[in-house]
């Protein structure tokens, strides 16, 4: 098992072995981190880096972890008069089938 060298916030540099780190997208592009539990402090770290370097982290037997779904965006005023216009049509709910 390839052993991974990351940072915990606390200890500074530290190696774990790869199964034990998570790689996860972000909400900003070409950003991943990376999380894992600190096997000195035990702590939860969770580090950022490049997509490169996730990459590399993934290559080294690290786990991918799911982004989390990012929050819709609100509805706006223009979704509203839309929506309006939409369930003034008669063929409403098929439209919507169809999406
Ligand atoms: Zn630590």
């Amino acid at each position: 098992m390839r052993r991974l060298r990351l940072r915990c916030a606390d200890c500074g540099e530290v190696t774990l072995p790869a199964s034990e780190v998570s790689v996860s997208g972000t909400a900003e592009p070409g950003r991943v981190n990376c999380s894992f539990r600190c096997p000195v402090c035990g702590g939860a770290c969770e580090q950022g880096c490049d997509v490169a370097t996730g990459r590399l982290l993934l290559l080294g037997g690290a786990r991918a972890k799911p982004a989390a779904a990012p929050a819709p965006p609100p509805l706006g005023l223009a979704d509203l008069v839309l929506l309006r216009e939409l369930l003034n049509r008669p063929d409403f709910v098929e439209i919507m089938g169809r999406a």
